[in-house]
């Protein structure tokens, strides 16, 4: 290890998401100066849920906030999928069974409001006064040199670095840097958000705990509780049917209403609830290599964004902030190197999960023979099995196991 520091300037952050503002904490708690840029002009999120599966709670718990999250989660007892045309059962996790317990270390699976996670990461920031928080600042730009980076910001003010952490999102500006060629993939499906105080649903909406997600032919709609079952979070994913160019036109409501009709009473209640004109494109990246050049590198949605099968992309973003931290702490004289080695504990995990997600979403939206196909293998899986097809993700691993590789 070299012990001759590159990183006696601060280290600038692009993006105040789960991702950038996990990585600000990761990084100050090792004493490393950070300055976070964020283009919005205040550090926030979209007021919607967010679930996490166990494999995120070491995580937290290495960040020196588990409790404060746990204490705002929600902590759902089961998940369904069912058919939202009959009903059926395809899928039941239950998430307090004894062994659910036993296989993931009694670590919960839990489900918070956005604004509640960025509360707990803002407020545990604030308690550090190497980490820089700043808003209303497009970086656009960065050039290196060998010193370390020059970050640009849409006004042409210069922040120099000892290394800059792209944390952008699903549309990385800088990500386009990196690989010009790379695009979004667009899914052509939107998802539709809203909140629900309980005391306002219907007696349909109010006898499931869990998260339940009924899937059809190009659509499916989730929900559970958040805020101590105070509020029902609901999703709407639908895929734009042939002819329909945008949510505006009215064929997409005459579609909606459609598929209204044809569904189980709960699915058709939650769906009620939604304003289709608010709506958010859904795409996710092809997993690539090359996440870094030089001092520069990806991480996050601008590494590895993912379709949302498995309700991961959140916590894909918060187990690269701790491993990138760990790295940039260990090889404080080689940040080059620590980033390749960020991609290389971190590239065949995040990309299962990306590809591993488009199968799944196709599951979740298929029709005809292949619907059927897909309710047969499910429903003739149990619980157990399906945990066994989760292992490789839920099963928390303590940080320093997920560098156990690089030790000497
Ligand atoms: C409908 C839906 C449901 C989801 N559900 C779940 C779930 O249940 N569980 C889960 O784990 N994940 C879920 N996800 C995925 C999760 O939301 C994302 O993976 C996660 O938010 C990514 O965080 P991020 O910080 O990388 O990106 P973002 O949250 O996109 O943050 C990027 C930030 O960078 C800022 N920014 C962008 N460009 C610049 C610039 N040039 N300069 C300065 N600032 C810039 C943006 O304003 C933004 O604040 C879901 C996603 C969707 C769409």
């Amino acid at each position: 290890m070299s012990t001759t520091s590159q990183l006696s300037k601060p280290v600038v952050i692009v993006g105040g998401g789960v991702a950038g503002l996990s990585a600000a904490l990761a990084l100050g708690r090792k004493g490393l100066s950070v300055q976070l840029f964020e283009q919005a002009d205040q550090i926030g999120a979209i007021g919607y849920g967010v679930q996490m599966g166990p494999n995120v709670v070491p995580m937290l718990r290495s960040l020196g906030i588990e409790e404060d999250v746990l204490g705002a989660s929600y902590l759902p007892p089961e998940i369904d999928l069912l058919d939202a045309y009959t009903g059926q059962p395809l899928l039941h996790l239950p998430l307090t069974s004894p062994k659910y317990l036993e296989r993931y270390q009694g670590l919960p699976y839990l489900a918070i409001h956005r604004v509640d996670l960025h509360e707990v990461l803002l407020k545990a920031c604030a308690k550090l006064p190497q980490v820089n928080l700043n808003q209303s600042t497009t970086v656009v730009d960065y050039v290196q040199n060998k010193d370390g980076v020059v970050a640009i910001s849409a006004e042409g003010k210069e922040f120099s670095a000892s290394a800059l952490i792209a944390a952008d999102g699903l549309r990385s500006k800088l990500r386009g840097k990196l690989h010009p060629e790379d695009v979004p993939k667009e899914s052509g499906y939107v998802a539709h958000r809203c909140l629900i105080p309980m005391a306002q649903l219907p007696e349909a909406l109010k006898t499931r705990p869990g998260v339940s997600m009924w899937t059809g032919d190009g659509f499916h709609v989730i929900y559970y509780p958040l805020r101590q079952s105070s509020v029902l979070n609901i999703v709407l994913v639908v895929k734009l049917p042939t002819g329909v160019q945008h949510v505006s036109d009215q064929a997409y409501d005459d579609y909606i209403e459609r598929i209204k009709s044809q569904v189980a009473l709960p699915a058709k209640c939650a769906m009620d609830f939604m304003d289709l004109k608010r709506r958010w494109a859904i795409a996710d990246r092809e997993p690539i290599r090359g996440w870094s050049d030089q001092r520069v590198t990806l991480m996050g949605d601008s590494a590895h964004a993912t379709l949302q099968s498995f309700a991961q992309g959140a916590c894909m973003a918060i187990e690269d902030s701790v491993v990138l931290a760990e790295l940039m702490h260990r090889f404080p004289g080689e940040i080059e190197h620590a980033f390749k080695l960020f991609e290389k504990q971190r590239f065949l995990r995040t990309a299962r999960v990306q590809l591993q997600s488009r199968s799944l979403w196709e599951d979740f939206h298929c029709n005809g023979h292949a619907a059927s196909v897909r309710t047969a293998r499910f429903t003739e899986q149990s619980s157990e099995d399906f945990f066994k097809c989760l292992d490789w993700l839920w099963t928390p691993i303590e940080p320093p196991s997920m560098l156990s590789a690089l030790s000497p």
